[in-house]
């Protein structure tokens, strides 16, 4: 038995660009088969709508609001609810996920790190990172900011990405770092999930008891199949990137590196055929029901 799970979901109680609550995503996700969904909120530099001159230790409650309105909701109508949250830098988004609300009471310095601090900060408290939508190339957008060294997974499948390209590259990108992949509707409003030919997700063999199994599946690299839509993530080497790439290194500063050097797609195409897995590659397939 596997277990599917939304890895990317927002409420309109944080998220200044949701409209569903908490509490309204909960029959809709038991219907799809679903066995629980990670909250991941607009975080402090996000698109979040609580004002950032709150005093930490209010903002840390409110924001957990939608999240705890899931939970209690899910709760009564089994579907697990996890916490995280995605924070935004320069238009790059990250969902960090494994520290929880007594975490973020004691620790108001989160609002404020840069990349590197966010994952040397995350890991060292237990938690991982994961670059969402690495390509997304929509119009709030105008440098593609990408922390190959700063997270722990890429997410490849997005079902709110407008161009199933941007989620080619974004696995292209995955392979190439060696990096495991997820998927994710990066959900706004619960209709939006019934519009969907087929809701994005990461199945897992295990239940999760709690958000640690989510990093520990994340780490060990046993993360099961994903869900998402028929060739969501098929690259065709017609992948353009209309946006200047910013490849960022540990220290979280520009490389000035070439993307499609890193991507290795200049050859990609006559070498996919006949290349064997690499040591240490991760082979998640990919799930159509
Ligand atoms: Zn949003
Ligand atoms: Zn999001």
């Amino acid at each position: 038995m596997k277990y599917l799970y939304e890895t990317h979901l927002h409420t309109c109680q944080v998220s200044a660009c949701a409209l569903s609550r908490g509490r309204d995503y909960i029959a809709a996700y038991k219907a799809f088969g679903y066995t629980g969904i990670i909250v991941t909120d607009h975080f402090f530099n996000g698109n979040s709508r609580l004002p950032q001159d709150l005093p930490w230790k209010e903002w840390v409650h409110r924001f957990c609001r939608g999240y705890e309105e899931a939970w209690e909701a899910g709760k009564k109508q089994a579907l697990d609810v996890f916490f995280g949250w995605e924070e935004t830098f320069d238009g790059d988004d990250y969902l960090v996920y494994g520290l929880d609300k007594q975490w973020l009471l004691e620790h108001p310095e989160a609002a404020h790190w840069n990349r590197r601090e966010q994952y040397e900060t995350v890991k060292f408290y237990g938690g991982c990172v994961v670059q969402a939508h690495p390509f997304r190339q929509h119009y709030y957008i105008d440098t593609i900011h990408l922390a190959p060294t700063c997270v722990d997974a890429v997410e490849v499948a997005n079902a709110s990405n407008e161009e199933a390209s941007y989620d080619a590259l974004a696995m292209k990108y995955a392979q190439a770092l060696g990096l495991p992949i997820t998927a994710g509707t990066d959900i706004h409003y619960v209709e939006y999930l019934q519009g969907l030919e087929i809701p994005f997700g990461v199945y897992l063999n295990k239940k999760m008891d709690g958000i640690e199994d989510y990093v520990m599946a994340i780490g060990e690299k046993t993360l099961g199949d994903l869900q998402m839509s028929p060739g969501r993530c098929d690259f065709h080497g017609n992948e353009t990137v209309r946006l200047p790439v910013d490849i960022r290194d540990k220290a979280d500063l520009s490389t000035g590196r070439d993307l499609w050097d890193l991507l290795g797609c200049r050859s990609i195409q006559r070498k996919e055929e006949s290349r064997s897995p690499r040591p240490g590659e991760v082979s998640q397939k990919i799930y159509y029901p």
